[in-house]
């Protein structure tokens, strides 16, 4: 982890995980001073919540090792260990059925855990991050600068799970706030109204989501997205062609369109932690995706005549 939106990710990857449908990210001074994640996902049992932050503690992996990695998007027991090294961990969590919840406090070595009352979920607050490493803090963008990406990074979760709630406050004050919502409405959240007019739906096996009708044509790559098994990804630029091609009959070459493409293939398909960053996907047949990607945007289009 080594700035605030590593860790926001994390987070943001652990709550739904957890099968939470409201998910509330707060930060401020840029994720360096806070880094909270409130969600009302299955909370952590009074048995397992001390371990939670311990190193390689995860509830994710099946007895041989593999099963889960197809389900959840974490199973390394990483995450809340290294926040607690790199900063103040707190943690509120309450399974819905069990009676009191528990608060855990971890920096570097030390845990503490305490029996309290909170509502059934789970909030994850890390402050002073880096405030003791100071090498890593001096290689920090300017808090602004983090914020834009963390406020992108949400929109991207907004963007592949439009059917959570969700909402963004940066230092106070609320930024982004999703309801429940289709993929158009997603859209709307992120980008507003206008945008959301102009997309249309893309589904073909192992295919869905929206692209932007052709006036909304930008240079720009920069309102694609993909995500691979419910993990927002970084796209391979393969994909982003295939996209653009499937555009090409009605478009001049390099336009990129607005794009969310939610992709499913088989976990064997894929091994989503080929980057420690885990934004990287590797497919195994990329090339293969890629034509179905090109195929399905431009049935959509066919079935969308201008
Ligand atoms: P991983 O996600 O790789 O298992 P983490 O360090 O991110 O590892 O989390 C450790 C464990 O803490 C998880 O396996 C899970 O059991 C629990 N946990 C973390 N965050 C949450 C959350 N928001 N809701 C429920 N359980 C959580
Ligand atoms: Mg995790």
């Amino acid at each position: 982890m080594s700035r605030p939106l590593d860790v926001v990710r994390e987070l943001l990857d652990n709550a739904l995980d957890a099968g939470a449908t409201r998910i509330e990210l707060d930060i401020a001074g840029g994720g360096l001073d806070l880094i909270r994640v409130r969600d009302n996902g299955c909370g952590i049992p009074a048995a397992s919540a001390a371990l939670a932050a311990e190193r390689h503690a995860t509830s994710k992996l099946s007895p041989d090792g593999a099963a889960l990695r197809v389900t959840t998007l974490g199973f390394r027991g990483e995450a809340l260990w290294a926040a607690a090294q790199a900063g103040e961990l707190h943690l509120l969590t309450r399974p819905a059925a069990q009676v009191g919840a528990c608060e855990v406090r971890a920096h570097g070595e030390a845990t503490r855990v305490a029996r309290v009352s909170a509502p059934a979920g789970t909030t994850v607050t890390v402050t002073r991050l880096f405030a003791e490493l100071p090498a890593r803090l001096r290689t920090q963008l300017a808090p602004a600068a983090e914020v834009r990406e963390i406020t992108a990074l949400l929109g991207r979760y907004v963007l592949h799970h439009p059917g959570l709630s969700w909402r963004l406050v940066v230092d106070g004050e609320p930024r982004l706030t999703h309801a429940p919502a289709d993929p158009r409405g997603a859209v709307a959240s992120v980008y507003g109204p206008l945008s959301a007019n102009r997309v249309m739906a893309v589904e073909a096996p192992g295919i869905s989501g929206v692209v932007s009708r052709p006036e909304l044509t930008r240079t720009r790559r920069d309102r694609m997205h993909f995500s691979v098994n419910g993990r927002p990804v970084q796209a391979p630029p393969e994909l982003e062609k295939a996209v653009i091609e499937g555009f090409a009959e009605l478009l001049g070459a390099g336009a990129a369109p607005l794009c969310v493409l939610n992709l499913t293939v088989a976990p064997e398909d894929h091994d989503p932690n080929i980057h420690p960053a885990k934004q990287v996907v590797a497919l195994a047949d990329l090339p293969g995706v890629a034509a179905r990607v090109r195929a399905a945007v431009a049935g959509a289009l066919a079935a969308h005549p201008l």
